[in-house]
């Protein structure tokens, strides 16, 4: 029967991210005790007043038909005002399309923007459903590699040689899933440089991850003049509000993309839910002490995560400065075995720790760098410090195959 599934499907990778916790879900379903390590999701429950507005929106009984495509127009003002004072982005709120997601924003605009053969430049490592979602839309990706000993900041001359005159565009996460980078102004400010230069090149800036940061301050590139009128910032609600199950995101683009995206949303799947959107509005007035509170909470479990994997040998990671993800490289352990099976790359030592140690990680292949893998800290301290325990044990038992 798969011959009936389109090549662009049979072609497409599944998400490494969600495959990797849905194969945890159903090794927990069967009874083993798993360490979750996998996926970026807070595990706080949406703040109160959120959900309070969500019960109201319903009470009202005023919110149960077809919102606009676009999102809510006191929602989209709130995001534009919300971009201004806090982004020192400057926009419209008919520049705001809120969507089921900051994924379904991304899928909007990479449909929106590829032709066939056209190229975006990718910071590489990158969040896995970057890649599959270009290539979905017809896109070609350019990979910029940063190095370790940068953090995976990419150099200027890396992205000044990557651009051709296919690039449509660059996009990066800051904070980054899986690397944790946070770019600086002065980095941001070499990207304009660069760009300006290039003035067929947009700019998609992922900042869903914008709260959560361990640095004095954020710098949005939109705010920068030079190019402010071709970057387009991608965002949502589910990381700093802990409500990923609310599937609201959103862009702030130039009006003609941010129409182009209206109409393929109207297409694909019309507003994201109604009472998700009264719930997203109330976000706005949740005290900045509550995402305080979480972004101390991921601060200590960093801390907590990274003083583990310092101590194991072999393994070398990052500090990161924002996001829940560790990016540690454990190369050193690619020809190593345990006796049964021999570790070849980053997907071997992923399920040598989920078969020998009950801890589930996510391999780096996903996120374009084979070298590492990615864990989450977004978890209890408990998880956190009982999976480290156990990868720290599991280590133990590797010895290179030279020796065996
Ligand atoms: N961008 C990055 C970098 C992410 O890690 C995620 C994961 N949730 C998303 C976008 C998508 O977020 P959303 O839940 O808003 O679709
Ligand atoms: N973005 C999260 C992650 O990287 C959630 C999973 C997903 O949407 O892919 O783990």
């Amino acid at each position: 029967m798969h011959h009936f599934l389109s090549s662009r499907i049979r072609a497409m990778a599944e998400s490494a991210t969600l495959a990797m916790h849905s194969l945890t879900q159903s090794l927990q379903a069967q009874g083993h005790h798993i360490c979750d390590l996998t996926l970026g999701e807070p595990n706080f429950i949406t703040p109160y007043s959120i959900q309070e507005a969500a019960k109201q929106a319903i009470d009202t009984g005023k919110y149960f038909s077809y919102p606009p495509v676009a999102g809510y127009k006191d929602l989209r003002e709130a995001i534009a005002k919300k971009l201004k004072h806090e982004n020192k982005i400057v926009c419209e709120p008919n520049q705001i399309i809120v969507s089921t997601g900051a994924k379904q924003s991304l899928s909007n605009l990479f449909f929106c923007l590829l032709d066939p053969g056209d190229e975006i430049i990718v910071f590489t490592p990158y969040w896995v459903s970057y890649a599959s979602n270009i290539e979905l839309a017809g896109g070609k990706c350019v990979f910029i590699k940063g190095s370790k000993e940068r953090h995976y900041e990419p150099t200027s001359e890396q992205l000044e040689q990557a651009i051709t005159p296919k690039t449509k565009a660059i996009i990066y996460s800051s904070p980054s899933n899986p690397s944790g980078l946070v770019l600086s102004k002065e980095s941001l400010l070499g990207i304009a440089e660069v760009l300006e230069r290039h003035p067929h090149v947009l700019v998609i800036a992922d900042e869903i991850y914008e709260y959560i940061h361990f640095t004095e301050g954020l710098t949005s590139i939109g705010s920068i003049d030079k190019i402010k009128d071709r970057v387009v910032t991608v965002n949502g609600f589910s990381k700093g509000y802990a409500m990923t199950g609310w599937r609201v995101g959103y862009l702030a683009a130039p009006l003609w993309l941010a129409k182009a995206c209206e109409k393929i949303q109207g297409q694909l799947t019309s507003a994201t839910c109604s009472i998700a959107q009264r719930a997203a509005l109330a976000a706005f007035d949740v005290e900045p002490k509550i995402i305080q509170e979480m972004r101390d909470t991921y601060r200590r479990r960093r801390d907590l995560a990274i003083k583990y994997i310092q101590h194991m040998p072999g393994i070398t990671c990052n500090i990161p400065l924002g996001a829940f993800y560790l990016f540690p490289d454990i190369s050193h352990y690619f020809g190593h075995t345990d006796g049964k099976v021999v570790i070849k790359n980053a997907d071997d030592f992923c399920m040598y720790l989920l078969q020998e140690a009950k801890v589930s990680t996510v391999s780096g292949t996903g996120f374009g760098n084979p070298h590492c893998i990615r864990i989450s800290y977004a978890t209890s301290d408990e998880v956190i410090r009982e999976g480290m325990e156990r990868i720290q044990k599991a280590l133990q038992k590797l010895y290179p195959t030279t020796s065996a």
